[in-house]
């Protein structure tokens, strides 16, 4: 092992394992889900004295477009069934109790004076949603909030997103809510809404994405809160970042996504990714020089980079040439999905990869490792690196009936070769931001 590595800090999921709902609006009907739904609102009211109202938001995998978010360019992720869940009751005062079963952990703001700085805390993620929700005009009321999440923190599945989202989704809906006065009349009306509610979803990832960018201080772009807030069970999602149009891609039912942590990541990473993007900017001047239309990577072709390719530096060079040619990976893979072509978008996965590995360089050995172990296994269509690299996770796409012994022999050899245990979850695509069970919603008019 090299000295640069740390061992990433994974909680114990806190909650079962698989889950899928298949309800946008009300997420109760898988009975797995209703169990934990339960315990988390014993929990709160064990916390706090009263019941809640619970929301989930899933983590997510990028199928294959790395390094193209930032360049303007296509992704295809998918929401996997690990969720953050929120459960939240409104309070009589202005102040916001947020306690994380993740960290055993209370912190308490005051909705009139909230924090104008980060502090480095897990609890920037939600006060910065909180921030950008005021901001953007929403009028917020006091509340409790328990947060428990199963998506392994620090791992590249976005947990970060997925807490943001299930954060500004319940604020946004318990400020949409009671806010008539308590009549009976008011519950039947309440439970009505309750179906009714539409909360845009693209508004939501937007407003999460700044609050991460603005107030956690974290450069993502957009796809993770898009796809926890898009998500469709069943489905990947092709999401052009520019314009963020998306379309729903079919993931085939028999089709399991193997996500394996590394369990690693290498501390020159943040360094690194800021690079790779001043890269991509010094690729855009030199060629926009030539194409005026250029703006981003994202508007060259390959046949653009052919004739004008030899003005850059052979870095700048490569970086463009990976995130030119994923890009259309990206588009082919799409097209691939739509006619069941499953081979193809494996073919597909391990040439991003390899882009990745040689013309980005933002692989490293252990990285390398799982995805030869991965595509020596016997029903994997296609496997590669996942997220911003140097360390995190692999993806592959595995037949299902050939999933327990991909398992197997991917944690033995990457144990055999590494010392270190390898976390491997077995996911499907899951659906996006909803709430899981609407346990209190009498008890809240009645109570206020
Ligand atoms: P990733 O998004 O890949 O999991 P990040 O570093 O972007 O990694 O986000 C992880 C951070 O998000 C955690 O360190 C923590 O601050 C916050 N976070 C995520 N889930 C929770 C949770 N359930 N409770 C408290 N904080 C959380
Ligand atoms: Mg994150």
């Amino acid at each position: 092992m090299r000295r640069d590595i740390k061992v990433v800090p994974f909680y114990r999921m806190p909650f079962g394992t698989l889950l899928t709902v298949t309800d946008h609006r009300m997420q109760n009907m898988n009975p797995a889900v209703e169990g934990q739904a339960q315990a988390l609102e014993q929990r709160f009211a064990r916390l706090f004295g009263e019941s809640p109202r619970i929301y989930q938001a899933p983590g997510r995998v990028n199928l294959i477009g790395e390094h193209t978010d930032y360049n303007d360019g296509f992704v295809m992720p998918a929401a996997i069934g690990f969720y953050t869940r929120v459960a939240v009751a409104p309070r009589p005062d202005r102040k916001l109790v947020i306690h994380s079963e993740n960290y055993s952990e209370q912190v308490e703001f005051d909705l009139d004076g909230l924090p104008a700085t980060r502090a480095g805390h897990w609890s920037d993620y939600v006060i910065g949603v909180v921030k950008m929700l005021v901001r953007s005009g929403k009028q917020l009321r006091g509340a409790n909030l328990l947060v428990d999440g199963n998506v392994p923190l620090g791992a590249g599945l976005s947990s970060s997103a997925s807490l943001e989202v299930a954060v500004g989704y319940a604020l946004l809906d318990l400020a949409d809510r009671a806010i008539e006065p308590p009549t009976l009349e008011r519950i039947k009306i309440d439970r009505i809404k309750i179906d009714r509610i539409k909360i845009d979803r693209t508004g939501l990832a937007l407003l999460c994405q700044q609050a991460e960018n603005e107030f956690v201080g974290a450069r993502c772009g957009i796809m993770d809160q898009f796809v926890s807030s898009h998500g469709k069970h069943g489905q990947a999602l092709l999401l052009d970042c520019r314009s963020l149009e998306y379309r729903q891609l079919p993931l085939p039912p028999d089709v399991a996504l193997a996500i394996c942590n590394t369990m690693v990541k290498h501390s020159i990473a943040k360094g690194e990714y800021n690079q790779r993007r001043a890269e991509c900017e010094t690729g855009v001047r030199t060629l926009s020089k030539h194409l005026p239309q250029v703006r981003a990577l994202r508007d060259v072709t390959v046949e653009d980079l052919e004739t004008y390719g030899q003005e850059l530096p052979d870095v700048v060079m490569r970086r463009c040439r990976h995130v030119i040619g994923e890009n259309d990976r990206v588009l082919q893979a799409a097209a691939a999905l739509e006619r069941g072509d499953l081979q193809a978008v494996g073919s597909l996965m391990l040439e991003s990869h390899r882009s990745l590995r040689d013309d980005f360089e933002v692989s490293c050995a252990e990285l390398d490792l799982m995805v030869e172990l991965a595509g020596r296994a016997e029903g994997v269509y296609g496997t590669r690196m996942t997220g911003g690299g140097f360390g995190g996770c692999t993806i592959a796409l595995v037949q299902s009936g050939c999933v327990e012994a991909f398992e197997r022999k991917v944690r033995e050899g990457y144990e055999r070769s590494t010392g270190c245990q390898p976390e491997i979850y077995i996911c499907a695509a899951a659906d996006g931001v909803g709430q899981v069970a609407a346990t209190s919603a009498e008890k809240w008019v009645r109570s206020e």
